[in-house]
C-alpha cells in the first residue's frame, strides 16, 4: 500500500508538471501500462505519445540521497542513516524500452522512435552518482520534465516524421492494456474463506445487511439502503474476480432466494454469457475518475 501510494504521488507530481503539454491534443499520456509479450507481462510507469516520438518514463518517488552506481548496476538510497539498494533505474527503463520495441514489432509497428527518461518526482531527493565519470542524461528532476520533452520533440521532428506510426501505436496500446487486478489470495496468501462476505451498511459499516422488501436493512443501526449491493459487488470484483454466477452472488450477499439474486443481477445490466440456468455475469465498474478526468492523461490502474 505504502509503495503504491508513493508511486501514485509520484504520478500526480508528474501530471502537475505535464499540465501544459497534456493540453496539446496531439499528445497522449498513459500511466501504468501493463502489456503482455510471450506470456509474460511488463509494466510501464508512464508513456507519452507524441506525433514524432514515444517517450517512456520511469517515475521514482524516493526520499533521501539517491546514488546511481554503474559498477554494480544498482541505485543506493540513503535515508535517515539507513541504506537500501534498488535496481539501476536507467537499466530498468532501457529494459522496458526493449520490451516495448519487441511488443511493437510483434504488433507489426516497427521503426517507431522511442526514447527514455527517469523522472525523480520527490523534490527533496538528492541525486548523485558513485563516480564523477558516470553521466546519465536521461535522469531528470520532475521540474525539468516539460522542458526536456519539448526539446526531445524538436530533435525528433527533424529526424523522424513518424506521425502515422505513433498514432497507430497509441490506439493499440490502449486496446491491449491489461490492468493488474491483484487478488489478496495471490499477494498476501489470504484465502477466499477468510474474506468477510455480505452487504456492508453504508451508515455504520456493519456486516451483513439483511434483504427485506426490496431493500437492505442494517440490524445494528437500523439504516436502510436500496443499492448497497453495488459496492459489495465492486468489492467482490476486486477481491475475487469480475465473474459471478447467481449462486456465487447469493453466497456473497447472503441471499436465500435465487429469484431475488436474479432480480439484482438483471437490475445492474451486467454483460453475461451462458444459458438460462448457467449464466456468468461480468462485473463492470466505471469510476468517476475515468469519466471526469479533464486532460488527455488517463489512469489505467483501477485501485489507488
Ligand atoms: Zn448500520
Amino acid at each position: 500500500m505504502a509503495k503504491r501510494k508513493a508511486g501514485y504521488r509520484g504520478e500526480l507530481q508528474l501530471d502537475y508538471h505535464l499540465k501544459f503539454i497534456s493540453q496539446d491534443k496531439n499528445m497522449m499520456i498513459l500511466h501504468d501500462l501493463r502489456l503482455e509479450i510471450d506470456d509474460r507481462y511488463f509494466q510501464i510507469d508512464s508513456l507519452i505519445l507524441t506525433p514524432y516520438v514515444v517517450i517512456l518514463l520511469e517515475v521514482k518517488h524516493i526520499a533521501g540521497i539517491y546514488t546511481l552506481d554503474s559498477r554494480f548496476d544498482q541505485a543506493i538510497r540513503k535515508f535517515e542513516d539507513k541504506e537500501e539498494a534498488f535496481s539501476h533505474p536507467v537499466t530498468q527503463v532501457e529494459r522496458q524500452k526493449k520490451q516495448l520495441l519487441r511488443w511493437l514489432t510483434k504488433m507489426k509497428i516497427p521503426s517507431i522512435p522511442i526514447t527514455t527518461l527517469v523522472v525523480m518526482t520527490n523534490r527533496s531527493t538528492v541525486i548523485n552518482t558513485f563516480s564523477p565519470h558516470e553521466k546519465y542524461t536521461n535522469v531528470i528532476r520532475v521540474e525539468n520534465v516539460e522542458e526536456r520533452i519539448l526539446s526531445l520533440l524538436t530533435a525528433y521532428r527533424k529526424e523522424h516524421p513518424s506521425f502515422k506510426q505513433v498514432r497507430k501505436a497509441s490506439a493499440l496500446l490502449v486496446k491491449k492494456h491489461e490492468p493488474l487486478i491483484a487478488f489478496p489470495e495471490e499477494i498476501y496468501g489470504i484465502s477466499r474463506e477468510e474474506i468477510i462476505t455480505g452487504v456492508q451498511c453504508p451508515e455504520c459499516r456493519h456486516l451483513p445487511m439483511l434483504r427485506k422488501y426490496g431493500h437492505w436493512q442494517c440490524l445494528k443501526c437500523g439504516g436502510k439502503s436500496k443499492n448497497a449491493h453495488k459496492s459489495a459487488l465492486l468489492d467482490y470484483s476486486l477481491l475475487l474476480g469480475d465473474e459471478i454466477t447467481n449462486k456465487q452472488l447469493r453466497k456473497f450477499l447472503h441471499l436465500e432466494s435465487r429469484k431475488t439474486a436474479l432480480k439484482i443481477l438483471q437490475s445492474m445490466n451486467l454483460p453475461s454469457t451462458g444459458t438460462t440456468n448457467n449464466i456468468t455475469y461480468y462485473i463492470t465498474h466505471h469510476t468517476d475518475e475515468q469519466t471526469s478526468h479533464q486532460s488527455n492523461s488517463s489512469y489505467a490502474k483501477p485501485i489507488h
